[in-house]
């Protein structure tokens, strides 16, 4: 039994149609791996499938984690073995403080650890949880007020993400999937949230970053690039085929797969305002 995400030829469908057209990766922990790709080719619906959204359907192939097909379990047992998703798009969840969500997640999260079973007693007193909470708010430049502020409820765009990130510290999964993570941040943003994840880099942690951008991993330094196209891994290489892609762009990759883009496509594809 190994600790390594393994992605084994899956398939997603949305509404009957297939977007992830089997996909093959292993993360393993202690790695960094990075997902670039259109807009459109299928990340966060693998992202998505990844963590147990009921909406994409897996019709083939299996995800193994800790000897298990995670396929066949609820987000929330995901969670306990380890993963871990930021959004590309967080939701808003009003009348619930940011700090009541992150404890009762970190309980959700221990239950399996320390064998309490969920019974709402953690191991860690609230003033430990406090203090995580203000050390990990500070690694982020978010305020302190963040804490009693409703989840996401009028957070700008950066500073949600940050508060993903937020969860990601706090939770320390063994495998994190940030989605886009990067997206919409300005330069120092991006930087806070690319040295968080560094923080948590070491052999108990493997994270798989979807982004659009090459500009995050000069930050992050990945070990593994991947380029996902339509649905599929269409081609893999060190942290040197991120620089190509963003001196080059993505259409190069397209045409050697002989695919056409509109001029629109591409506009979506390279032009999103960061
Ligand atoms: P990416 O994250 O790479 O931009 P997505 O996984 O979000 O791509 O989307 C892949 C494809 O699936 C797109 O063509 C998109 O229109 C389609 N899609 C995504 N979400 C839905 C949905 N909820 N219903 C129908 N189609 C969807
Ligand atoms: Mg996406």
């Amino acid at each position: 039994m190994t600790d390594q995400l393994e992605i084994r030829d899956l398939h997603v469908n949305i509404e009957r149609k297939e977007i992830v057209k089997g996909v093959n990766l292993t993360v393993k922990k202690g790695e960094v791996h990075a997902i670039m790709g259109p807009n459109g080719s299928g990340k966060s619906t693998l992202a998505m499938t990844l963590m147990g959204h009921p909406k994409y359907e897996a019709t083939q192939g299996e995800v193994i984690f800790k000897g298990q097909n995670i396929l066949e379990l609820e987000p929330d047992e995901r969670a306990r073995l380890g993963l871990f998703l930021a959004f590309q798009y967080p939701l808003e969840i009003s009348g619930v403080p940011l700090s009541r969500f992150l404890l009762q997640a970190l309980k959700a999260r221990r239950s399996e650890e320390d064998g309490s079973e969920g019974n709402g007693k953690p191991k860690m007193a609230f003033g430990e949880f406090r203090k995580l909470l203000m050390e990990n708010l500070q690694v982020l430049r978010l305020d302190k007020s963040f804490a009693t502020r409703y989840l996401n409820e009028g957070f700008s765009g950066g500073e949600k993400k940050r508060a993903e990130i937020l969860q990601m510290l706090v939770l320390k999964p063994e495998i994190a999937i940030l989605d886009e993570t990067d997206s919409g941040l300005d330069i120092d943003s991006v930087k806070i949230v690319a040295e968080a994840v560094n923080d948590l880099r070491g052999p108990d942690f493997g994270c798989l970053a979807i982004t659009h951008y090459q500009r995050i991993l000069n930050y992050l330094e990945p070990d593994h690039v991947h380029v996902m196209v339509d649905g599929r891994i269409v081609k893999s290489g060190g942290p040197e085929l991120a620089h190509e892609l963003e001196a080059k762009g993505y259409d190069w990759i397209l045409r050697e797969l002989g695919y056409e883009m509109t001029h629109q496509e591409q506009e979506q594809g390279q032009g999103e305002v960061a």
